[in-house]
């Protein structure tokens, strides 16, 4: 690995300053769990790393019914996982979390170093778009808000500008009758998904008809992808298998999924059919239990 200068700021404040200083030249750390391969390997060789692990006002779950949920950038995988607050009130996160990687790299990894990460595969945020969630990001002077939805760009490419850092995820509270679910097919529990699924679908009081509904796959595009026509498909019917089939078809349809030792596009496409229907099914069973 080649040397580089390390720095561990206790603030925001000082990293951000140090970010205005090295600019591109330097790189934050979090966890490290995927930053330190890539430097392993010799595709990342930044002269400055940043290693933001200390910075304690950035590790936090914060809930209230008015604001939802909050989360710090440092928070790691495993504090997710094991919340009793995002047990209670967003299960799906912890779902998510139980399968991702080993409890070790859950114990290392943050939450906010996997959405900077910004790999097609990463299963937080799928879940995330499908819960509407919003990010706080921080550069010199101010701060600004991003949609989940619109915050990865590319294989590895993110909406953070090289002065900026992630601070914050915020989770609304789901309107009523809403229900949530994630799953990804996985050849060993913890793997990588080769393709996943996070559908969160809301019913109407009174006649079940289903009043909105948010589709995000992982593995089937080069971002987390938002299949927003198969969502169409269901807003304003009764939702059955029939429609979800439906659902996944179209899902399926649209999407681009690579082609690689995992699996071909093609098979990830019969999958994301599998996924949308089964996803699909739990988010409707929990969203008439609510
Ligand atoms: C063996 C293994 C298995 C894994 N399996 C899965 C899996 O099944 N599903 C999954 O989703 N993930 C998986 N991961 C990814 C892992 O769990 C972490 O979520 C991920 O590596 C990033 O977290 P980190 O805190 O270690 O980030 P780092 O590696 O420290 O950083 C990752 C990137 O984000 C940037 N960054 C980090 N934090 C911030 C911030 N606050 N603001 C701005 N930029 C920032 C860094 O500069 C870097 O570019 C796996 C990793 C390993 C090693």
């Amino acid at each position: 690995m080649k040397e580089f200068e390390y720095f561990a700021p206790k603030t925001v404040e000082e990293t951000l300053s140090l970010l205005s200083r090295y600019k591109e030249e330097a790189k934050i750390m979090a966890g490290g769990q995927s930053i330190l391969v890539l430097m392993r390997q010799g595709l990342l060789a930044p002269e400055y790393v940043i290693d933001i692990k200390g910075i304690s006002a950035l590790d936090y779950i914060a809930y209230g019914e008015e604001k939802g949920l909050r989360i710090g950038a440092l928070t790691a995988h495993r504090d997710i996982e094991k919340s009793q607050v995002i047990q209670k009130h967003f299960k799906v996160l912890s779902e998510m979390e139980r399968n991702l990687a080993t409890i070790q790299t859950r114990n290392w990894g943050t939450i906010g170093g996997n959405l900077c990460y910004g790999h097609p595969t990463g299963d937080p945020a799928p879940v995330l778009i499908a819960l509407d969630a919003k990010l706080k990001l921080a550069g010199p002077g101010q701060e600004r808000m991003v949609e989940m939805e619109a915050f990865t760009k590319d294989i590895l490419e993110v909406d953070l500008r090289p002065d900026e850092i992630l601070i914050e995820i915020q989770i609304p509270t789901p309107k009523p009758h809403t229900g949530t679910a994630h799953d990804k097919l996985m050849i060993m529990q913890g793997d990588t998904g080769i393709v996943g699924a996070a559908i969160s679908i809301t019913l109407s009081p009174g006649n079940g008809v289903c009043e909105d509904a948010r589709i995000a796959l992982s593995g089937a595009a080069s971002i987390p992808w938002r299949a927003k026509e198969a969502e169409r498909r269901l807003i304003g019917k009764a939702i059955n298998d029939a429609l979800l089939e439906e659902a996944g078809q179209i899902a399926s349809e649209g999407a681009d999924p690579p082609s690689d030792v995992h699996g071909s596009a093609e098979y990830r496409k019969e999958m994301i059919k599998v996924f949308v229907k089964r996803v699909g099914r739990m988010a409707l069973e929990r969203a008439k239990e609510r």
